[in-house]
């Protein structure tokens, strides 16, 4: 199984730089303040959910199927049952930045700004759209990783602007997932 990156994984913080310099950081979660202790339940309640996800679809599922059709041509479940795919922190505080996937494919990040101001839903599908990068979708225009948070079942954590839909579609997921 992916894992999230704590420091019990052993796995270590990484560091990318983009083109235009930004870089962006893959970290262990710290688990020290009580805001490293928050950010750490809830990036774990994030991950029962899609645990539970996974465990309740089979491979002809929508979710399994759509990411068959990315680049590489595998399931979700083959990427979510690699257990060196790690999900860290990016400690970035910025206003809309959810997470992003690092070009050597098994590291995802989720940002501050996303575990602090989302519910656990929108965590996970920014989750779920990570691991379709690491499938194979582009990134930039393209919408291929959007509509893997959509097969998977995620479509309306991805409009921010739907936030009532939120907890009903929540209720749904728990109903399935
Ligand atoms: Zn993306």
């Amino acid at each position: 199984m992916a894992k999230i990156n704590t420091h019990a994984t052993g796995h270590g913080s990484k560091r990318e730089v983009y083109a235009g310099g930004m870089a962006i950081e893959y970290n262990v979660f710290p688990n020290t303040s009580a805001t490293d202790k928050e950010r750490l339940a809830k990036i774990t309640g994030a991950y029962n959910i899609i645990n539970r996800l996974d465990k309740k679809i089979d491979l002809r599922d929508p979710c399994n199927k759509y990411f068959k059709t990315l680049p590489k041509g595998k399931s979700f479940r083959r990427f979510w049952r690699d257990d060196t795919i790690f999900i860290g922190l990016s400690p970035s505080l910025a206003n809309g930045f959810y997470g992003a996937t690092h070009s050597n494919d098994k590291d995802v990040c989720v940002s501050a700004w996303c575990i602090d101001n989302t519910n656990h839903w929108m965590i996970a599908a920014t989750i779920v759209h990570e691991f379709a990068h690491i499938a194979g979708a582009h990134g930039g225009a393209s919408h291929a990783a959007e509509k893997a948070a959509d097969m998977c079942g995620f479509k309306p954590q991805y409009d921010p602007t739907i936030l009532g839909s939120i907890k009903q579609l929540g209720e749904y997921l728990e109903t399935i997932a």
